[in-house]
């Protein structure tokens, strides 16, 4: 197996210059831990190291290369115009305020971006300069839009992935952008595009569809003929370093004098970086307002306010540094006395057994960010409150992603400061056994859902799509197929022909009754079924008495609800009779997998089926994840004698007589076939296929996944693939069987 290359605007070892000497500082943030979870063989970190090309000369340069690479990463070297331009320019001056839903923050100079462009090349040759064929590449976040497309020019054949750690924005914020075209493009250079959540896959999907006119089908784009997948991937924490964090002596002394040092007073904390979307300001108004209109926890409560010094080179965040200073000792003012202050404020970063100590302590965590593509804190925070007595309240915006995976907690809209104050209230009168359930809901989730399962589901997911194109592009039926098919069945003395109707022989109508056959398919059926080395079975998942109406008249075989009933050639029809129920032990771990995924849905369990509901979930993902769920199912079952429908927002896997596949066999088994042609078109078909010898040439309609051998675009297509095996089409004329992915 090839190496995995992480490629991101930083690499977690920092690089720092102090009195002429090289220090190196790594860091053990979420991303990494995720990273170093992942079986893949070797990996190698692509990044800069935190140090101009200006501070470093040819030796430390060399130097530093060296200690890297021990340390798995690779530098790319940017000077302090680069970063300038690139990093506090375009990256933190244009696409953070514009993807977190700022455009009064956003300046658009033709300068940063062209610097954000070179900057991307730079890390492209960087990738070139080590990456080999069976390499894997995931590229990170929003500094690093471009690169997908710009490694995907000169190497076509790569696996590449990227994710976007901030929010991806509406359609309606993106256009404002000038390069929001070559954005896009660079990101669908990837094969798969990853987002904290779902509803960014639909900002994504709708933009692309909107400003490049690629289509989506259920998160699948197709760009020049490559399926890229789009989806959600919550990132999580690394659940047992928090949960078990107090275990160590160091964190509980720590929490010791915290505790000392509080006494019986409450506390709230919140900790952020400091940044406008954060909703600081917001958060300290509404804080006043509580101890204005709840006096009597004046002097009994505490709000300690971690504000980590982020981009302090932006004029912005030096200005709301200035205003949230301002802020803090109003209130300090206002309602401070000899023995209480109101606002414990740290303006700097916490060591990790200060923060965890903190966590620990406090009785409310007061997370509220305007916009935020996930919040980790919030994550972390409810993972520590672990026995014995699991209290603490969270409280949070649901403008943060971790709202979908949290809705446990008290969630408020962090521009209407009343909430946030009744939030305060609430979460500090909340009882215990409360505050411990909703602590434990979150917690199996959170457990379940870690970064290190994040990292190998994006990884999963990669590979999926890796293999799926690989797959697609060997089923094109290229010219030499459809010679060699017209030669075998010209010589074959018997043939099978296996046909489903709607979407194989038939366009979809809105209406089902409308799809009776029209004259050029009557025609079609007749010659094939007029040759006696034919035998011509339509396989439908209609009922018998639609296909006797419609098609009764010709000389065939018919199998009507999906292999529930079958007519022989001149016979009656017959019903298929036997059932199977011993298969839920297969199928219900496939669908807890999707409760995980999908926040609000449930399994249901009957006596012969399981119905896995999602009408509690967001509409969109709830359909995706029915489609997905769908496909795991059919295709881990399809030995098995098993239905799966689709209803009204669920989907239920339950025993049926028969499938389309058992109705074949009866065919297949029947005497020596010299050629066997199947043809369907959805998920039902699949039973069809999955039955048939080697050598058979089965043709799905339409893109997506299948068992079929070949692809085949549309019903047009296939129509004409049989005219030309009648001699009604000839080879010349046929402009249509272009099939393709
Ligand atoms: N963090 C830290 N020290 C601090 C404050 C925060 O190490 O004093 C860490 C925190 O544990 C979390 C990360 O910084 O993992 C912040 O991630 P989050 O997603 O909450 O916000 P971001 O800064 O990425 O916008």
């Amino acid at each position: 197996m090839g190496r995995l290359l992480i490629v991101s605007n930083r690499l977690p070892v920092t690089v720092s210059k102090r009195s002429g000497n090289l220090h190196y500082d790594r860091s053990v943030g979420g991303l990494a831990t995720g990273m170093a979870s992942l079986e893949h063989g070797d990996q190698l970190w692509i990044g800069w190291p935190g140090l101009s090309s200006e501070k470093t000369n040819t030796k430390d340069c060399q130097k530093i290369k060296t200690h890297l690479k021990k340390e798995g990463c690779v530098p790319v070297s940017l000077s302090s115009g680069d970063i300038r331009d690139y990093y506090y320019g375009f990256c933190n001056k244009t696409i953070w305020p514009l993807f977190h839903y700022f455009p009064s923050y956003c300046i658009y100079e033709p300068k940063l971006w062209q610097r954000y462009k070179r900057v991307n090349e730079r890390f492209c040759e960087a990738v070139l300069d080590i990456a080999e064929p069976e390499d894997r590449i995931w590229v990170h976040d929003y500094q690093l839009m471009l690169l997908p497309q710009m490694l995907r020019k000169h190497l076509p054949e790569a696996t590449i992935g990227y994710f976007l750690h901030i929010p991806f924005p509406s359609f309606e914020l993106l256009r404002l952008l000038p390069w929001r075209m070559e954005i896009l493009q660079g990101l669908l250079g990837a094969d798969l595009i990853g987002f904290h959540e779902y509803d960014y896959v639909r900002h994504f999907c709708s933009s692309v569809h909107r400003i490049a006119g690629v289509e989506h089908t259920l998160g699948t784009l197709t760009v020049e003929d490559r399926p890229v997948r789009v989806d959600a991937f919550p990132m999580g924490i690394d659940f047992e370093k928090y949960a078990h964090a107090r275990e160590d002596a160091k964190v509980q002394a720590k929490i010791d004098s915290l505790v000392r040092k509080m006494g019986r007073r409450r506390i709230i904390v919140s900790i952020d970086r400091l940044d406008y979307t954060k909703g600081i300001l917001h958060r300290l108004e509404a804080f006043d307002w509580f101890l204005t209109r709840y006096p009597k926890y004046r002097g009994k409560v505490c709000l300690v306010i971690v504000a980590v010094p982020s981009r302090t080179r932006v004029e912005s965040y030096v200005d709301l540094r200035r205003q949230i200073e301002h802020l803090v000792g109003r209130i300090n003012g206002a309602y401070g006395t000899m023995d209480w202050m109101p606002i414990s404020y740290m303006y700097r970063s916490l060591p990790f057994d200060e923060l965890v100590a903190l966590y620990n302590v406090a009785d409310v965590a007061l997370i509220t960010p305007l916009r935020d593509g996930m919040n980790l804190v919030a994550k972390e925070y409810v993972a520590t409150k672990v026995d014995p007595d699991r209290h603490g309240v969270l409280i949070l915006s649901e403008m943060a992603g971790a709202a979908c995976e949290l809705s446990e907690a008290l969630v408020i809209n962090p521009h209407h400061k009343e909430s946030i104050v009744e939030a305060i209230h609430q979460a500090l009168e909340m009882d215990p056994e409360e505050q411990c359930s909703r602590n434990q809901r979150m917690q199996q989730r959170l457990s379940r859902y870690t970064v290190q399962r994040w990292a190998r589901d994006f990884m999963d997911s990669l590979e999926q799509i890796k293999a799926q194109q690989q797959k697609l592009a060997s089923r094109k039926i290229t010219h030499s197929i459809r010679a060699h098919l017209v030669e075998s069945y010209r010589q074959a003395q018997r043939r099978l022909l296996l046909l489903d109707y709607d979407g194989t022989l038939m366009r979809f109508f809105t209406q089902p009754e409308h799809a009776r056959p029209d004259a050029e398919l009557l025609t079609l059926l007749t010659k094939l079924c007029s040759d006696e080395k034919n035998e011509v079975v339509i396989i439908s998942g209609r009922d018998k008495e639609t296909l006797t109406n419609w098609l009764g008249n010709l000389d065939l075989n018919m199998v009507a609800e999906h292999g529930n009933w079958i007519r022989r050639r001149r016979e009656q029809w017959q019903c298929v009779e036997g059932m199977v129920h011993d298969w839920k032990i297969i199928v219900r771990p496939i669908m807890e997998l999707y409760v995980d995924r999908t926040p609000g849905s449930f399994i249901e369990e009957k006596d012969f089926s399981l119905v896995w509901h999602c009408r509690r979930s967001e509409p969109d993902l709830a359909r995706l994840r029915t489609h997905e769920l769908r496909d795991a199912v059919v295709h881990l079952t399809e030995n098995l004698n098993l239905g799966v429908f689709e209803g009204s927002k669920i989907l239920e896997v339950k025993s049926i007589a028969s499938n389309k596949g058992t109705a074949a066999e009866r065919w297949l088994h029947q005497e020596h076939w010299d050629l066997i042609l199947a043809a369907g078109d959805d998920y039902t078909d699949e039973d069809t296929f999955a039955v048939l010898p080697e050598d058979a040439f089965s043709i799905k309609i339409g893109q997506g996944g299948s068992r079929a051998r070949y692809n085949a675009d549309t019903v047009s297509t296939m129509r004409s693939l049989l005219g030309l095996l009648t001699g009604a089409v000839s080879e010349q004329h046929d402009t249509s069987t272009t099939c393709s992915v």
